[in-house]
């Protein structure tokens, strides 16, 4: 199979909020960016419903659509957008090598692209039970009922009885948000203590709509299509008891893994893999490489979090190739 080779002054891997919003930025300053889609083009919102929080949508807007809205306006100002499997990457020097394939299974590396600077935004991805029911709707009962983001979901299960599976401080904390919209919040945990730090957990233990079950495994969510989650299947591990526990919505809160691997050993991370950046800027430990949105922020990781760290992700980009002598400077007016 022949081999593209493309050659870019910025190349941005991701395409959620954080990219789009870099690329709007890059393509603006006339660099002409590339994005490379990721496995999930368009990234996390692409698989909830409605955003109610995205600022300038007084009535929402579907994930989807808005970020059709992020591609489209990216598009406007002249950047590419590709879809090919990079699972290899040189940042040793600059050009950096960016190996593309059409498919996580192919052998070939059909595209091999050349970036002057390259902004990371491969985001980060919830982790499931793996459980029945818990897959995306049609198969099972995700984003009908199962979610992995109270904040994003929780304002649709008002008045409604709902479970959060998790010990650490995220399950705290969407239990937590979660007692403002339910009829009561019953936190899963496999253990008989939580992770959670010690301030959250007191939190938690002592609201009076949260219930606690302890050494407690869910084997499975059960539902219908037309109404949503109706319970869910436990198991408790010190009794050996399998019963089902009656609840109209399933958080899964047992923690986020960002889509950095591909950059292990090469650029500085935290123990879970979070790319580090220094100071107030998205610049990573190689220079003329950047990191924004949830590959990079472990803390807020909302999208309008992360679309801002991708405009700042292209600045500091179009910054650094001006100082190369690779791109005119722009000046804070005209972007
Ligand atoms: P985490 O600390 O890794 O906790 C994950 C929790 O999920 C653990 O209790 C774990 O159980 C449970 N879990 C993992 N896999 C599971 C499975 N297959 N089945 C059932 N339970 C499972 O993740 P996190 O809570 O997302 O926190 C990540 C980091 O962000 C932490 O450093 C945390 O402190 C930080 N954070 C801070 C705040 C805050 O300060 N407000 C808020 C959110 C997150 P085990 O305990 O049994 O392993």
């Amino acid at each position: 199979m022949p081999t593209t080779e493309i050659k870019k002054k910025v190349v941005i891997l991701g395409s959620g909020p954080a990219g789009l919003t870099a690329a709007i930025y890059a393509s603006r300053a006339q660099l002409e960016p590339l994005v490379i889609d990721g496995p999930q083009p368009g990234g996390q919102l692409t698989i909830t419903t409605d955003v109610e929080n995205y600022p300038g949508f007084a009535s929402g807007i579907l994930g989807p659509e808005l970020m059709n809205q992020f591609r489209a306006q990216a598009e406007r100002f002249g950047t590419e957008i590709i879809n090919v499997w990079i699972d290899k990457v040189d940042l040793q020097e600059r050009p950096f090598t960016l190996y593309g394939k059409e498919s996580a299974d192919s052998t070939d590396y059909s595209t091999i692209i050349k970036a002057e600077s390259l902004i990371i935004s491969t985001g980060a991805s919830a982790k499931w039970l793996g459980i029945p029911g818990e897959e995306p709707v049609p198969v099972g009962l995700g984003g009908n009922g199962v979610s992995a983001c109270a904040t994003c979901d929780g304002f649709f299960f008002r008045g409604r009885p709902l479970v959060v599976v998790g010990g650490g401080d995220t399950a705290m904390e969407e239990a937590l948000f979660l007692t403002r919209f339910a009829t009561k919040v019953t936190l899963i945990h496999r253990k008989d203590s939580f992770r959670a730090s010690k301030i959250m957990q007191d939190r938690v233990l002592t609201d009076e709509k949260i219930e606690v079950l302890w050494n407690t495994e869910v084997k499975e969510i059960f539902g219908t299509r037309e109404e949503g989650v109706k319970g869910i299947k436990i198991f408790n591990n010190k009794t050996n008891e399998t019963s089902d526990y009656a609840t109209e919505g399933v958080f899964i809160a047992i923690g986020h893994k960002p889509n950095t691997d591909l950059f292990a050993g090469v650029l500085d991370m935290d123990d879970v893999g979070y790319l580090k950046t220094e100071g107030r800027t998205m610049r990573t430990n190689i220079a003329g490489v950047f990191a924004c949105g949830d590959a990079q922020d472990s803390y807020y990781r909302q999208a309008i979090t992360a679309a801002g760290t991708g405009c700042m992700a292209a600045i500091d980009a179009e910054r650094f190739l001006a100082e190369h002598g690779e791109a005119e400077k722009v000046t804070a007016t005209n972007w």
